[in-house]
This record gives structure tokens, sequence and C-alpha cells, in this order.
């Protein structure tokens, strides 16, 4: 589909716990500089129902531009209320969770299958993301077994930081390459 002089335009959302850091990853993404976010204040109400959504065009290896819609959550993460709506035309998702938070890694399972429960026609491509490789002393989960969950989903892993920017371009690349590699 032609958009704005790309060939493709490809709609990817970051699903994940409250709190793994996918805003941050993202916003570094597109932006390159601005880092981690501060720590969000607790929440005392229900936060406004909404979804925002970022935007970036790149060249791939094969060589079309693609522009990248990036759909991010804003606090449904929370209360596991994200509409039908987020997901539809998905094509690509980043799994994400923080290897400093256990129960974060082991709902990845859930996030996953309320993709597959919720996607259209289109296969969607996932890629799962170990968020926070910057904290290495107070990681509790392992590389061996995020390798391991990948494989059994049938999707790749990587590790990120968002405070190092590490892997951030990466990841991002990765996923869009399968997507395009799966047309
Ligand atoms: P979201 O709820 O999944 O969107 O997570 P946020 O992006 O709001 O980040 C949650 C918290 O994790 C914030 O305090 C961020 O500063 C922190 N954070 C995000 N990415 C990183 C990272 O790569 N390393 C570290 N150490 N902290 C991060
Ligand atoms: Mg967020």
């Amino acid at each position: 589909m032609e958009a704005g002089g790309c060939r493709y335009q490809f709609r990817i959302a970051l699903l994940g716990d409250a709190a793994v850091g996918k805003t941050s990853l993202l916003r570094r993404y597109v932006a390159g500089a601005p880092g981690i976010l501060e720590p969000e204040p607790e929440l005392e109400s229900v936060p406004t129902v909404g979804v925002e959504f970022y935007s970036r065009t790149l060249q791939l290896r094969a060589g079309p531009r693609v522009k990248l819609q990036l759909w991010d959550t804003a606090g449904q993460e929370r209360f596991r209320c994200i509409t039908r709506s987020f997901y539809r035309n998905v094509v690509g998702v980043l799994l994400v969770f923080d290897v400093t938070n256990r129960k974060s890694f082991e709902h990845i399972q859930d996030w996953h299958q309320e993709v597959m429960a919720t996607q259209g026609p289109d296969k969607v491509i996932f890629l799962l993301v170990g968020h926070k490789s910057d904290l290495q002393s107070t990681r509790c989960v392992s590389a061996q077994e995020a390798e391991e969950l990948a494989a059994s989903l049938g999707m790749a892993f990587m590790e990120t930081s968002a405070k190092n920017n590490c892997n951030v371009d990466l990841a991002f690349n990765t996923l869009t390459d399968a997507i395009q590699q799966a047309l």
C-alpha cells in the first residue's frame, strides 16, 4: 500500500505488562535521544482509555521504504482492557517483559494468546523482547529460559535497554524484516 512515498505501511503494537518499559522503548526508537521515562505516579483512578501511536519511516534491507505505525497502550494494560480495535490490522507485535520482573515474563503467554484470539485474517509476526537489560544485577529471568519460551511460541528473542540504547533499533528492524519476508 502507498503511504507518504512508502511502498508499505506496517501497523505494529507493543504489548506487555504495565511498567515493563514499552513506552520508553518506543520513544527511544522513534526519537532516538530522550531516553527513559520518569516513573509514573501511582494511579488512583481509572486512566483515560486510549492509545498512542507514533510513526517512523525506514528503509528495509531488501530495498523498499516502509512506514511503521507504532501503537502503544496508554495504561489499559494495567486492567487488561485493551479493546479489539487496538489489534485491528496489526501485522507485528513486540511482546515485552522486564528481565527484572518475573511476573511480566510469566504473562507473556497470556499476551500472545490474546493477540491470537483477536487477530484478523493476516498472520501476525511476533518478537519476544526482554527489556531493561542494563539491570543485570537484579535480573530474574535468564536469557536461556526466554529463548526457550520464544522458540516454543515460534518467535525470535532479543534483549533491549532504552537506558543504554541497546538493541533498540535492532529489535524493530528485526521485526520489520520478518514482516516483509512474510508478505
Ligand atoms: P510501560 O508502562 O510499559 O510503558 O513502561 P514505561 O516506559 O512507562 O517505563 C516504566 C519504568 O521503567 C519507568 O520508570 C522507566 O524509567 C523504566 N525504564 C524503561 N526502560 C528502561 C530501561 O531500559 N532500563 C531501566 N533501568 N529502566 C527502564
Ligand atoms: Mg506505557
